[in-house]
């Protein structure tokens, strides 16, 4: 018992301390000031934004005139999460081939629908993924993992909703579908 008591704490002191930090990517930068952990749907843990969906001063995309100065737009919410990260389908989804998204998602994004509901979900820099084009997946079934494919800025997923079938000029404020949920 005693064995059992002296694991039990040494197991409370390990969930006790941020895993968040453990795994911090030198890579990382915030451009935002919302320092919160976030839960969600769609991932395992919980973790930072690290570029909000809209008009950014992240150096990463083309000046947008809907903008300031020389900000450019994100179109979708980066959020910082060590590479290797389960990602689970918040809601049930169609894959669909990811093939017309371009290289700034990297070599292997996903590219998920929801017909029922009405959107496109674009999750950017994946590399390993666990479903195909055609598939479906239910609602928290682990579909990939978190990754760096494409990001020069470390690990993270983009996540990116649009219209069915549409563009990047269809994207749209991301976060009621992601349900984000400070810890
Ligand atoms: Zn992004």
């Amino acid at each position: 018992m005693r064995v059992l008591g002296i694991l039990a704490v040494v197991v409370a002191l390990l969930g006790g301390t941020s895993p968040a930090a453990h795994a911090m990517d030198p890579r990382w930068e915030f451009w935002t000031d919302d320092t919160t952990y976030y839960t969600s749907p769609w991932f395992a843990g919980a973790h930072r934004i690290m570029v909000p969906y809209g008009c950014t001063a992240a150096p990463y995309y083309d000046h947008d005139p809907r903008c300031p100065g020389e900000q450019g737009f994100h179109h979708g919410i980066d959020i910082a999460m060590p590479c290797g990260t389960p990602l689970l389908a918040g809601k049930r989804v169609r894959v669909l081939d990811h093939a017309s998204l371009g290289p700034a998602y990297g070599e292997n994004p996903v590219l998920l629908r929801n017909r029922k509901l009405g959107w496109d979900l674009v999750i950017g820099h994946t590399r390993t993924v666990f479903v195909a084009p055609g598939d479906r997946v239910r609602r928290g079934e682990t579909f990939a993992r978190a990754n760096d494919s494409g990001a020069p800025d470390g690990c993270h997923l983009h996540f990116e909703v649009r219209a069915i079938g549409g563009g990047l000029d269809t994207a749209r404020w991301p976060r009621p579908l992601l349900g984000l949920a400070p810890r």
